[in-house]
C-alpha cells in the first residue's frame, strides 16, 4: 500500500477508534494499539505535509461532541498532552528546554487516569463544570460533577477562577460499579477512565452521584496569586482543592527520572489509576514563552508506563498438563512487549473461556498484563478478521502421554486421568521440592525433567536415593561436583523438615501451605493423618467435606501409602514440629503488614516466622496494624503506616524484637 494511501486509511480508523473511546466511552481496542498507530499516521503526516488536514485526530484534541449537555466555550482551550514513551526521549524533551533557560524546575505529577474537567468559579461559588470536549467546547456537566463530595461547592476566592483537574473513578468504585452491571446484565466498563467518562455524561445525576467518582486538580491556566504552576497548586490546596500530594519539584530531569521509577513500582498499590507522569515548566513565565500548538502545550509532556494491554496475533493454541492432570489451553503469541517485558504465550484459562470470548487460531488479540500477574488473552478483535481465522476445538488426548482427556460435570477444566503421564510428575516432583513444601534448592520444572529423562528420577522417593547415581548426574550437562554437593545436602536437610511441608509436597488436591499446616498442626504425626476418619478431617474449620474427601481418597491409594512408607524408610521424618510455643512473643495476637525487600528473608520466610511467633500477618496497612516491618525500596504501605501511626520497625529493629 504507497503511504498516501496507509495515511487516509489511519486517518479513518483513528477517528472510528476515537468516536468510540470519546463518544461512546466503550473502545474497542486498548490504549497502546490507539498510541501505535498515532505515531504511525504522526510520521507519515510529517513527510506528505502536502497531504495535511485539520480534521486530522492528530491535529485535533478529543472528539466532536455529540450529546445532549449544553456546549461551553473555554476561557482558554483545553489541550492534550504530548507524549513520550522513554527515558530518553524525555531527557530529549528535557534538554530542548535547558538549551534555552538552563538548568530551570521542573514539576512531576501523576498522570490520573480519568477525564480533564474545568472548574469554574464566581463571588466565591461553584458556577460551573465543563468537559474538555474538542478543546474549544466542552459539554456543561455541572449537575453531575456538584455530586462529587470533594469538590468545593463555595471557595474564600471571590474573583473567576478557572481550575482544572482530572476527574476520575477510584478503583474500588470501579470493581463494585462493574460487579453491579455484571449482576444486571448490563456490559461492564473497560477501565475506570472509560467509567468515569461515562458516569459523567449521565442525564441523571443520580445516577452518577452513586458512580463514587472523585477528583485531583492540576493546573490553574491563569497565574492567579503565584508566578509558578507549583505555587499556584499550593493556593488552589488552601481554597480546598484536592492536588495530589506526590507532585513534586525538581531541578534535574534524572532525578525526575527517579521519582518515575520509584512511582512506576507501587502505581498498582495506588487506590486510582495512573497511566503515567505529568513533567510541566514550573515558571509561568516560561511556560508563555515556550508556548503551545493546536493541540498540546510545548512546555508539558507525559511520560506513559509501559502498556499493559497490547494487541498481537495469535499463531497457535496449545495445551500444557499440570501437575494435578489439569490441562490448560495457551496462546502461542507473535512476541510483544507488555508491562516492559516481552511476551510469547500467555493463558487461555479452559475451553469455555475459549468460546465465550470466541477466540481463534490466527486472531488479533488483546493481551493484559499487569504488575506480576500472568499474561492472559483479554479478547478478540473480530473486526480485524479476513476469513483465515480457524477455530478452535479443545483435544480428545493429552498431548504428552496420549491418554483420553475427561472434563468432569460442573468443571471448566479438562484433565489428563493417567496418573503415570510425564507431565503430571514433572510437575509433581517439582511441586514437592519447592520452597513452601520440602524446600530442596536447586530442582525446578527444567532439571527435574532432565532427571527424568536420564532415568533418575521417576517419583519422590528417587529424590532421597540420588546420593547412590552422583556418577550419572555429573554427566549431565551443567552439573558440576560444587551443584551436584549442594543439591545433595539440600536433599539431606529436607529430611528434617516439619509435617507440614510434607503434606503440602504430597500435592493432594485443595490442599496447600495453609491446609497443610492446619493439618500437621492437629494430627501432629503422619500415621495419625493417613489414618484421619471423613469425620475427624471435615469438622476441622478450614478444610470441610470437599477438601475432607480429597484426603481420604488420597490415602486410601495403595500406592501413596506405599510411598510415604518408603519415604520414612528413607529417613524423612513425619512429625510436626510445633514452633510457636513463644507465648511471651512481642509479635503475639499482633497485626504485622511486611512491605519493601527484606535483605535476610524472603518475603515467605519472614511471614512463616512471624506466624509461628502468633502474628497475624495481613496485605495492607490501616489503623488496626500493630506493626510495619520495612525492607528496602518500601512504597505506599510504609508511607501509609507513618500518616495513621502505626509503628513501623526496619529489618534491624525487626531483628532485635525477635
Ligand atoms: P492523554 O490522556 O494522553 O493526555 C492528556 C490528558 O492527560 C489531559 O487532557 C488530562 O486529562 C490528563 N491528565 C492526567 N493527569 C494530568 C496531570 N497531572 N496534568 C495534566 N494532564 C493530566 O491525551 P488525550 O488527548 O486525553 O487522549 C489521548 C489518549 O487517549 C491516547 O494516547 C490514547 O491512549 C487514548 N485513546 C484511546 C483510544 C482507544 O480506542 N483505545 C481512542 C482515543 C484515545
Amino acid at each position: 500500500m504507497d503511504e498516501k494511501q496507509r495515511i487516509l486509511e489511519l486517518r479513518a480508523l483513528l477517528k472510528r477508534y476515537a468516536y468510540e473511546y470519546y463518544t461512546l466511552d466503550m473502545p474497542s481496542v486498548p490504549d497502546s494499539e490507539y498510541d501505535r498507530l498515532f505515531k504511525e499516521l504522526e510520521e507519515l503526516e510529517s513527510r506528505h505535509p502536502e497531504l495535511s488536514d485539520p480534521n486530522s485526530v492528530t491535529q485535533r484534541v478529543g472528539f466532536e461532541i455529540l450529546s445532549e449537555f449544553q456546549k461551553v466555550t473555554h476561557d482558554r482551550p483545553m489541550l492534550s498532552l504530548g507524549d513520550v514513551f522513554s527515558y530518553d526521549e524525555l531527557r530529549e524533551w528535557a534538554k530542548k528546554i535547558t538549551d534555552v533557560y538552563g538548568q530551570i524546575e521542573f514539576c512531576a505529577e501523576y498522570k490520573i487516569d480519568g477525564l480533564a474537567m474545568s472548574l469554574i468559579y464566581e463571588d466565591g461559588f461553584f458556577k460551573q463544570a465543563v468537559t474538555r470536549g474538542d478543546g474549544v467546547t466542552g459539554e456543561d456537566v455541572s449537575s453531575n460533577v456538584r455530586t462529587i463530595q470533594s469538590i468545593p461547592m463555595a471557595i474564600p476566592y471571590k474573583q473567576r477562577y478557572d481550575i482544572r483537574g482530572e476527574v476520575y473513578m477510584p478503583k474500588s468504585s470501579f470493581l463494585r460499579v462493574n460487579r453491579e452491571r455484571r449482576a444486571n446484565n448490563e456490559e461492564e466498563f473497560a477501565n475506570p477512565r472509560n467509567a468515569a467518562a461515562g458516569s459523567i455524561r449521565q442525564l441523571d445525576s443520580r445516577i452518577c452521584a452513586s458512580r463514587g467518582l472523585d477528583g485531583f486538580w492540576y493546573h490553574v491556566p491563569d497565574d492567579v496569586n503565584s508566578d509558578t504552576h507549583y505555587g499556584s497548586l499550593q493556593f488552589a490546596r488552601t481554597l480546598g482543592f484536592i492536588v495530589n500530594e506526590k507532585t513534586s519539584l525538581f531541578n534535574d530531569i534524572e532525578d525526575v527520572i527517579n521519582f518515575i521509577d520509584e512511582t512506576e513500582k507501587i502505581r498498582h498499590d495506588l487506590p486510582y489509576e495512573i497511566d503515567g507522569m505529568v513533567i510541566k515548566v514550573n515558571s509561568y513565565a516560561m511556560q508563555r514563552e515556550i508556548g503551545f500548538t493546536s493541540r498540546i502545550p510545548k512546555w508539558a509532556i507525559a511520560y506513559k508506563f509501559p502498556a499493559e494491554e497490547v494487541v498481537t496475533k495469535l499463531e497457535d493454541i496449545f495445551i500444557t498438563v499440570g501437575r494435578t492432570g489439569k490441562c490448560t489451553p495457551n496462546a502461542k503469541l507473535s512476541p510483544v512487549k507488555v508491562a516492559g517485558t516481552t511476551v510469547s504465550y500467555a493463558t487461555l484459562h479452559n475451553e469455555d473461556n475459549i468460546a465465550d470470548k470466541d477466540i481463534r487460531i490466527g486472531d488479533s488479540v488483546v493481551v493484559r498484563k499487569a504488575g506480576d500477574i500472568i499474561p492472559e488473552v483479554v479478547r478478540s478483535i473480530k473486526e480485524n478478521r479476513d476469513g483465515s481465522q480457524i477455530p478452535f476445538v479443545f483435544p480428545e488426548y493429552c498431548p504428552v502421554c496420549g491418554g483420553r482427556l475427561y472434563r468432569f460435570e460442573d468443571e471448566a477444566a479438562h484433565y489428563c486421568v493417567n496418573s503415570e503421564c510425564k507431565a503430571r510428575l514433572v510437575y509433581s516432583i517439582a511441586h514437592f521440592t519447592e520452597r513452601n513444601a520440602m524446600n530442596i534448592d536447586g530442582f525446578g520444572e527444567k532439571r527435574v525433567e532432565a532427571f527424568l529423562n536420564n532415568g533418575l528420577l521417576n517419583s519422590f522417593e528417587d529424590i532421597y536415593k540420588l546420593h547412590n547415581r552422583k556418577e550419572d548426574i555429573l554427566q549431565m550437562d551443567k552439573f558440576g561436583e560444587k551443584s551436584y554437593d549442594n543439591l545433595i545436602e539440600a536433599i539431606e536437610n529436607s529430611k528434617k523438615n516439619s509435617l507440614e511441608r510434607l503434606i503440602n509436597g504430597l500435592g493432594i488436591r485443595q490442599v496447600g501451605e495453609k491446609a497443610a499446616k492446619i493439618l500437621a498442626a492437629r494430627f501432629k504425626t503422619m500415621d495419625n493423618l493417613v489414618n484421619a476418619s471423613f469425620e475427624e478431617l471435615s469438622e476441622i474449620k478450614d478444610i470441610g467435606p470437599i477438601t475432607a474427601e480429597y484426603i481420604m481418597d488420597y490415602f486410601k491409594e495403595e500406592d501413596n501409602r506405599e510411598m510415604i512408607a518408603q519415604l520414612k524408610m528413607l529417613g524423612v521424618q513425619m512429625e510436626y514440629i510445633d514452633q510457636s510455643v513463644n507465648s511471651d512473643s512481642l509479635f503475639k495476637d499482633k497485626t504485622v503488614v511486611l512491605t519493601g525487600t527484606l535483605e535476610k528473608y524472603s518475603r515467605n520466610e519472614a511471614t512463616e516466622m512471624l506466624e509461628n511467633l502468633g502474628a497475624h500477618v495481613a496485605s495492607s496497612v490501616s489503623k488496626k496494624t500493630d506493626f510495619v516491618i520495612y525492607g528496602a525500596e518500601a512504597g505506599s504501605k510504609l508511607d501509609k503506616a507513618r500518616a495513621l501511626g502505626v509503628t513501623t520497625l526496619s529489618e534491624a529493629e525487626f531483628e532485635n524484637m525477635l
